[in-house]
């Protein structure tokens, strides 16, 4: 059968582990021989025990745990060419040409890298002695399949990334958990969520929370924004609100384009008010617990998908992400996304934030 690998790579989310799974599984099931390389591109570089073959059970009892069990790392020497010779050496010995890389945008620039650098580092294996002509001939083709696992949702093509339903889970219980304390003691809270170019979890947190208000990146507020925070409060509490919410992205700006911090909004609504205001960072909480439903089901459909597409591949077929349309998992066109998403963040970093909220679309 033919040989597959999957790995993650880049910050963990949860659902991955879902997805791996269905990597495994489905690959068995079609009768390839599948692998796991812990801790992304290094367990590919570094080779020996960090490329393994799975089995059925290798993956039984991990779709429940949130992060990722096979590990993930960020990982310099990938980046350069000796890096990726020595990690090609390790998938060829062991017969994979089929890659699944679950993590962000830069890993799956990386995977595209590598299979455009393929054919010469084949060759330069060969002309090194470190594989044979047979070898390089066998193993010609490298294809590559990606999947998104992020909580932000900041990734273009697809509606959701795995993991994000998750965080907005984990975002919830908290907001809900701290109402109850605020409201007892009649506090202002101000909580800060991760999202550092992307408010998407700021925004649903706050929609489904009944927050008084939200700042994200994509809109800054008006000059005025401390005002109408303080009217906002003053209003709920004159309608017999006993407690406030506000949410903040990591990421939040004002018209300058200067960060709108958590103290900085607690300073505003102390110095006008006089509420007694507290600040709660979540911070990794975020990231952490069991992964929802959705994520769960999300990461099996699309590991399946993942390993079809591979499956199906011939030398002409481009890398592709599996995404999430419309409630249908589809294959869309691996580097069009990452271009797409990029030129989110430049458009972000420019301050042409309808541009940017147009480009991500329905993402
Ligand atoms: P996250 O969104 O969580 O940050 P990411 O996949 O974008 O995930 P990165 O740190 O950008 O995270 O990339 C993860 C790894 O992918 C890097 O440590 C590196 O090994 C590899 N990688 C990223 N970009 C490239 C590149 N241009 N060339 C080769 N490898 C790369």
């Amino acid at each position: 059968g033919k040989g597959v690998a999957v790995f993650t790579s880049g910050g963990d989310s949860q659902g991955m582990n879902a997805a791996v799974r269905a990597v495994v599984r489905m690959g068995l099931y079609v009768g390839a021989r599948v692998f796991f390389i812990k801790e992304g591109y290094q367990g590919m570089v570094d080779g020996g025990d960090h490329i393994q073959e799975a089995n059925w059970s290798s993956v039984s009892g991990i779709i429940h745990k949130g992060g990722t069990v096979i590990g993930s790392a960020r990982c310099t020497d990938f980046r350069q060419r000796d890096g990726r010779v020595k990690a090609a050496k390790n998938l060829i010995k062991r017969g994979i040409t089929n890659l699944v890389v679950i993590g962000g945008d830069g890993s799956l620039t990386g995977a595209n890298l590598f299979k455009q650098d393929w054919p010469s580092l084949l060759s330069l294996l060969v002309k090194n002695g470190e594989i044979t002509e047979e070898e390089k001939a066998a193993n010609s083709h490298l294809n590559i399949v990606g999947m998104v696992g992020s909580i932000d949702n900041d990734f273009c093509g697809t509606d959701m990334t795995i993991g994000t339903d998750s965080a907005l889970h984990r975002i919830i219980e908290a907001v809900d958990a701290i109402a109850a304390t605020a409201y007892s003691h009649q506090r202002c809270f101000i909580l800060e969520v991760m999202g550092r170019h992307c408010g998407y979890l700021a925004l649903v947190a706050a929609l489904t929370s009944e927050a008084d208000y939200v700042f994200i990146p994509e809109n800054p507020p008006p000059e005025n924004w401390g005002e109408k925070v303080c009217n906002k409060l003053k209003q709920e509490r004159s309608m017999g609100q006993r407690l406030n919410i506000i949410l903040v992205a990591e990421g939040a700006i004002d018209q300058q384009g200067d960060p709108i911090t958590a103290e900085g909004v607690k300073k505003v609504i102390v110095d006008n008010l006089g509420f007694d205001t507290r600040i709660t960072v979540l911070g990794h909480v975020q990231r952490g617990g069991s992964p929802s439903a959705f994520d769960r089901l999300l990461g099996c459909r699309m590991g399946a998908e993942a390993v079809l597409a591979l499956m199906e591949a011939t030398p002409e077929t481009e890398p592709c992400v599996i995404s999430l349309d419309g409630n249908q998992s589809v294959r869309v066109p691996l580097m069009g996304c990452v271009l797409k998403t990029q030129a989110v963040a430049r458009a972000m970093q420019e301050r042409k934030w309808d541009e940017a909220v147009t480009m991500r679309g329905r993402s």
